[in-house]
């Protein structure tokens, strides 16, 4: 795979430093994602993260699905994120493990700890439970049930396991310390009564393992090595540990913590892209607005470019939020190498090259990519009637503006010099309906022999020649830098993150383009066929990112207006 080595960093210190004390003799990894949705890209962070290790040090990486609650996991899901994993390059050959296959075991270890006086069984209510619990700066108190005998406790575990008390009557809780400063050591609750069905174990089970008790115990049962997570859970790590030390398992992984990936204009919480999604507010999880793999997947991004932004934006110890620029940047730059040009006028006007002969066509060469010689050129058709973007043309050009106006003269790219001599009007809206303009035969592949100059290039297509399309632009679904620190994230979501252009003109190579080809227009973006909406006959394609646009910042800086002259690029 062309993805370059992990970058050191504090993990990569921690394992040297195991490795180099016989702590561990091998890196054994883990991605454990709860299949309650699909992955995001800070799943891809995570992901890259796991499996790049065990690459790096020649160790194994699972997959593990986190499955301990029933009500919210589904198969589809778990699907997902085998896919996305896939595609992303990533493999766990026939490591493919669920915290569910393990809920006999957990149960096992469950009964352990309640015969080592470890565990017993509690009737406070949930509200009981917080009030007994105490705050941060005052210790909690015991439960009136906690000490109860072994005995009565392995007793009223296994009835709770066979069904007979409600949902949410009791729980098993660990025993630890109720005056602990860490909260989470405060008898934390280890299972607790739900009767729902589980999409793989079904109805088998009544009583569901907390996610503090499955997680470590998964890993430890997996012979985890390092169990790597996101801060938040820095916390949890005491508990993590206290269960592996109260019982006889395999292996003591050790759990290290690294800064999770926020993006700016991006939200990247499960249950918020969720509620996206139910609320038809996207097309589904992978809409190629959303931040989700699938989302990227289809609207066109390489698996190669994320995980380049992967591995630019790094592996640290704190908190921080990366611009979504730079995983534009990074998509835009693989694109680049690979993605063939061709020319393609979204928004269309009629030129008509009035002294070119009627009826005659020339084929006239075109470079595929100008970073990529093995790449080659292409013949595209040049006529008499073409196509400009209706931006290229102003009646009344504003300052500084290049391109196509009265009397102007440009370079058709890969064509001939043409310049405007008049224009053709709709009689009721004053808008222009077609250019008129000649064409100077001496000027053929974009240079005049008088040396004379042009100031712009256009991109253009042969009317009679040209593929229809409906192409899509999407926007990003925030303009809020921090969507997530909303109040209410759904009244921060931009009104128009998607528009739908109609009969888009493409060059006549792309009548043959397949769902998921990916191509540059030039002067506008990358662009790839959609793979859910594009039909032989009618052609779907999404934005996949722009160009850099340098016009953007100058008109934030308060430039001209509306127009944005284009790069001359000369052949
Ligand atoms: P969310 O908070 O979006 O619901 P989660 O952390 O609950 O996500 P999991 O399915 O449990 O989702 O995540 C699987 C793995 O991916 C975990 O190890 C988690 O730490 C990691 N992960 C989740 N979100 C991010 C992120 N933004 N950056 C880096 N890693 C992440
Ligand atoms: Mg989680």
């Amino acid at each position: 795979m062309s993805s370059p080595e992990p970058k050191s960093h504090f993990i990569t210190e921690f394992i040297d430093e195991d490795l180099k004390t016989g702590r561990f003799k091998k890196v054994h990894t883990r991605f454990p994602p709860e299949p309650n949705g699909y992955l995001h890209i800070g799943h891809a962070k995570s992901i890259c993260l796991n499996f790049g290790l065990a690459r790096k040090y020649g160790g194994l990486c699972n997959i593990r699905f986190d499955d301990t609650n029933p009500e919210t996991e589904e198969i589809e899901y778990v699907e997902s994120i085998k896919q996305d994993v896939r595609w992303l390059g990533f493999d766990w050959d026939d490591r493919e493990f669920y915290a569910s296959d393990y809920f006999d075991r957990l149960y096992e270890f469950a009964e352990t700890l309640v015969k080592k006086g470890k565990a017993f069984v509690c009737d406070l209510s949930v509200e009981e439970f917080k009030e007994y619990r105490g705050t941060i700066t005052t210790p909690g108190k015991d439960s009136p049930y906690r000490t109860r005998t072994v005995e009565e406790n392995l007793d009223l575990f296994r009835r709770m396991r066979a069904g007979e008390f409600a949902d949410g009557s009791k729980a098993l809780r660990a025993k630890i310390d109720m005056a602990h400063p860490n909260m989470l050591m405060r008898d934390p609750a280890l299972y607790r009564i739900r009767r729902a069905t589980h999409y793989r174990t079904g109805d088998k089970w009544c009583v569901y393992p907390m996610y503090d008790f499955a997680h470590g115990l998964s890993d430890a049962i997996e012979g985890i090595t390092h169990s790597i997570c996101t801060l938040e859970f820095e916390d949890h790590r005491p508990l993590y540990d206290w269960f592996l030390d109260q019982l006889d398992v395999p292996c003591h992984p050790q759990q290290i913590e690294f800064a999770r990936l926020n993006l700016t204009n991006t939200v990247l919480s499960k249950r918020k892209l969720l509620q996206l999604v139910r609320d038809g507010l996207v097309d589904g999880w992978d809409d190629p607005r959303m931040p989700t793999i699938a989302g990227y997947r289809r609207r066109g991004c390489t698996p190669e470019s994320i995980r380049n932004f992967c591995d630019r934006i790094g592996v640290a110890k704190a908190n921080s939020t990366v611009d979504v620029a730079m995983l534009e940047h990074s998509i835009r730059e693989d694109l680049n190498r690979r993605a063939p040009r061709v020319m393609a006028v979204l928004k269309p006007l009629r030129v008509v090259i009035d002294n070119y002969p009627e009826g005659q066509v020339e084929e006239l060469e075109a470079i595929n990519n100008p970073e990529d010689s093995a790449a080659g050129t292409r013949k595209v058709p040049f006529s008499r009637v073409l196509y400009v973007e209706q931006d290229d043309f102003r009646e009344t050009p504003p300052p500084k503006y290049f391109r196509l106006s009265p009397g102007k003269e440009v370079r058709l790219r890969y064509a001939y010099f043409i310049t405007c001599q008049s224009v053709v009007k709709d009689p009721q809206t004053g808008e222009v309906t077609e250019v008129h303009c000649t064409y100077d035969p001496a000027t053929r592949g974009g240079d005049a022999p008088d040396g004379r100059k042009v100031k712009s290039t256009l991109h253009w297509v042969s009317a009679s020649h040209a593929v229809d399309a409906e192409i899509r632009l999407y926007d990003r679904l925030f303009d809020a830098e921090c969507p997530e620190r909303e109040e209410n994230f759904l009244a921060a979501l931009k009104p128009n993150s998607l528009q739908v252009l109609h009969n888009c003109k493409l060059e006549p190579s792309l009548a043959t383009a397949q769902p998921g080809d990916r191509f540059q227009f030039e002067r506008q973006g990358y662009f790839c066929v959609d793979t859910k909406l594009s039909k032989p006959g009618g052609l779907v394609l999404n934005r996949i990112v722009g160009l850099k646009d340098t016009w953007a910042k100058i008109e934030n800086r308060g430039g001209t207006g509306a127009v944005s002259p284009p790069r001359d690029r000369r052949r």
